[in-house]
């Protein structure tokens, strides 16, 4: 049975604090069991939504809506709702099966029954072997997991993360983020996970929210939101895209489009900047007419059969179906 399965809508929500809008009048449903990532920089609302959304920052106008119902007004634990934290806020005097099962505990869930539940849960996350051990007797990685079995003890519709993998180092947080990745498709509810990297919401997103100055810029599936930005603002965070002007208007054309050879061939001659080797491509940004600058991913092999070096005058070659009409 997955009829209890919801969609998450928010209509028309607003946050302000004081004079500031942190969230101005955001509406937008998210499908029930996807994984969404809300993406943009720092300060443009992300963690006031999801705080909203939670149950832990009051909506300062409009509704949140988890099956049709308003949920706006409903403490935390009646939503249907769970968070996970960005620095995990684990007790650090509990052990982690007391710290996975607190919330039972809190509903008067009477003791057998909530280890119990415990116990399934870190088993979910694998961990069973650790539930004696305290907090700081456990790895990053590990309490990371603790975390996450925490909020799911009370079977939430939607699992909400705040920055989850920030505070691993980076080799972790390419694992943890597969393990997230594999947990939702597993559980086959709802995440919303808000972050500034748009490297981690590729990979793990089935649609991207991107946000700036407090509104959604642009929401779509991943791909669909890479390959055809609206603005260039997200062509630019999301990155892999150069956002040039030409006479026709702005546009973006991926990185990877454009191709470098000898001065006077190409669409377009430029001057050389700089050359980093990347690995498996080398990535060369040249300065072309009107002062704009150009990114170029090369592939290695082709680079390095006919390498530049800054200071070269090249030829800038793209095929204009490539280009994407950007409309602000
Ligand atoms: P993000 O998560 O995208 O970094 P936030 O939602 O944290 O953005 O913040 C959005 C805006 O609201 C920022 O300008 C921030 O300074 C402001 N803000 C966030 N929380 C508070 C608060 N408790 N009191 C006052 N201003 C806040």
């Amino acid at each position: 049975m997955d009829a209890a399965h919801k969609d998450l809508e928010l209509v028309a929500v607003t946050k302000r604090y004081g004079a500031t809008t942190a969230v101005d009048a955001i509406s937008h449903k998210f499908r029930s069991g996807g994984y969404a990532c809300l993406l943009g920089p720092s300060g443009c609302g992300k963690s006031s939504t999801l705080r909203m959304i939670a149950g832990h920052e009051s909506v300062t106008e409009g509704a949140v809506l988890l099956g049709g119902s308003d949920v706006s007004r409903l403490p935390p634990a009646k939503r249907g709702t769970a968070m996970m934290f960005q620095n995990y806020a684990l007790f650090p005097h509990l052990s982690v099966a007391d710290n996975v099962a607190f919330s039972l505990k809190m509903r008067g869930v009477d003791k057998a029954a909530r280890l119990k539940s415990a116990g399934e849960m870190l088993e979910l996350v694998d961990l069973s072997a650790l539930s004696d051990r305290l907090p700081d007797q456990l790895s990053g990685g590990q309490q990371q997991r603790v975390a996450l079995a925490r909020a799911l003890i009370t079977r939430p519709e939607v699992l909400l993360l705040d920055e989850p993998l920030s505070a691993l180092d980076p080799f972790l947080r390419i694992r943890m983020r597969g393990e997230l990745r594999n947990l939702q498709q597993e559980l086959g509810i709802s995440f919303i996970h808000v972050t500034h990297g748009q490297d981690e919401a590729l990979a793990l997103a089935d649609e991207i929210v991107v946000m700036n100055n407090a509104v959604i810029e642009q929401a779509g599936a991943a791909r669909d939101v890479f390959n055809a930005p609206k603005t260039a603002f997200v062509a630019q965070f999301i990155g892999g895209h150069n956002v040039v002007a030409l006479p026709e208007g702005h546009f973006a054309i991926r990185t990877d489009a454009v191709g470098i050879a000898q001065a006077g061939t190409g669409t377009l001659q430029g001057n050389i900047l700089g050359v980093e080797y990347q690995g498996a491509h080398v990535s060369v940004s040249a300065r072309i007419a009107g002062d704009q600058e150009i990114s170029a991913m090369i592939p290695e092999g082709a680079f390095f059969a006919n390498p530049f070096n800054p200071g070269d005058q090249v030829g800038l070659i793209w095929d204009k179906n490539n280009l994407h009409k950007l409309t602000a």
